[in-house]
């Protein structure tokens, strides 16, 4: 099967470090031997697309001119001569992880998302916000055929994040997990990954909408860090003494990651995950030992996590609220992930 494919396409292109979001037409990407050519038909907005443009990070292998965008679903339309176990029209998904090397001693345990030779969509190497994009044929996901292409997207780099996350914690069922950021696109779905592995919720978040956003996704409880002065306190009396097992951070600021710390009971475990900018966290050493508190770093998941978070959305146990608009809406979009103005995820129809 063979599928006609145009010489030019839409993307959005950045040209510099928060340059101008230009909505331009551009050339389809050539494939090299091991990648396949995918058609996006929508892709997720996240908050490190936004970090990206603005490069916060200061990331010195920055590509310019750049196409953000690592929350891609589509449909393969070429694939290089040396790609194996894809066929053209299958369901695609392009994550934030390209390519990795696969010798080095992570790729060999299965723990590639620590390999230094990492490229990065939207980051290292062009991404989703375009209609036409190459990907590794080894990292790219599989989806099935009968999947959402509108709603997927999300999954691809929130979804994988959050439920990576919720397995690092080693939370057990019927376990307290709070979640901060819990209304954004990252933290919307931890919620329901989180009820999926039988898990308690606490969502934390600013303002009543919401707090009502949250509940409707499965938090039992919500905290607004607009107004809670103690929220160590307020976390002992929503779990009733029992206190939580795990802190979810799944914000941009550093003074929620800061917070984090001080509401885990002992033996509990803080996820950090969300990435403030220069970020620094300062722990009190005497009560993290004396508690023998885990704080741990999680980056988005593995091949094998992608395989396992796609699943339950595949099988319709996580919904992802998202909201659909044209790529030349991405300026208007990333104003309001600035602002914390989001209810879950944007997504971009690359057709508009
Ligand atoms: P988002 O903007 O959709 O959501 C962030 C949420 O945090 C918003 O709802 C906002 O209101 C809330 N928030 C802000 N300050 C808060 C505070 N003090 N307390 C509680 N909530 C607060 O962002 P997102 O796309 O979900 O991404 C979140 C972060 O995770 C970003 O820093 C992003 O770069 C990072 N990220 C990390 C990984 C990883 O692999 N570690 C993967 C994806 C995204
Ligand atoms: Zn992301």
């Amino acid at each position: 099967m063979s599928v006609e494919i145009p010489k030019t396409q839409k993307a959005i292109i950045v040209d510099y470090d928060n340059g101008p979001l230009q909505y331009k037409d551009i050339a389809v990407p050539p494939i090299k031997p091991n990648e396949i050519l995918v058609n996006i038909k929508y892709t997720g907005v996240c908050h490190s697309d936004y970090h990206a443009w603005r490069n916060d990070w200061e990331e010195t292998n920055l590509k310019h001119p750049l196409i953000l965008g690592h929350e891609g679903a589509g449909i393969v339309v070429s694939m290089g001569e040396d790609v194996q176990g894809w066929e053209i029209g299958d369901y695609a998904g392009v994550k934030l992880i390209n390519s990795t090397c696969l010798v080095c001693d992570y790729c060999q345990q299965g723990r590639e998302t620590a390999c230094k030779l990492q490229t990065l969509h939207g980051v290292t190497c062009d991404g989703t916000f375009q209609q036409y994009c190459a990907t590794d044929a080894i990292q790219a996901a599989q989806l099935p055929h009968d999947i959402d292409l509108k709603s997927v997207g999300p999954i691809l780099c929130a979804g994988i994040t959050v439920y990576t996350g919720l397995k690092a914690s080693e939370a057990k069922p019927g376990q307290w997990v709070v979640i901060s950021g819990a209304a954004g696109g990252l933290g919307s779905l931890a919620i329901q990954y989180a009820n999926c592995l039988g898990l308690r919720v606490i969502g934390i978040d600013g303002g009543k909408e919401k707090g009502e956003f949250i509940k409707q996704l499965g938090a039992e409880a919500f905290i607004d860090f607009t107004e809670a002065n103690d929220i160590a306190k307020l976390v002992m009396e929503i779990t009733k003494g029992a206190g939580a097992q795990a802190a979810l951070n799944v914000t941009s600021s550093e003074a929620s990651i800061q917070q984090s710390v001080s509401y885990v009971k002992p033996y509990g475990t803080v996820i950090l995950i969300g990435l403030p900018p220069q970020a620094k966290l300062s722990i009190d050493v005497m009560s993290t030992v004396v508690d023998q508190v885990t704080v741990r770093g999680s980056y988005v998941g593995t091949k094998r996590d992608t395989t396992e978070a796609v699943g339950f959305f595949a099988r319709g146990l996580i919904k992802c609220p998202i909201k659909v608009v044209g790529m030349t809406e991405v300026g208007k979009v990333f104003e309001e992930m600035a602002e914390g103005k989001i209810l879950g995820r944007y997504v971009l129809d690359t057709s508009k």
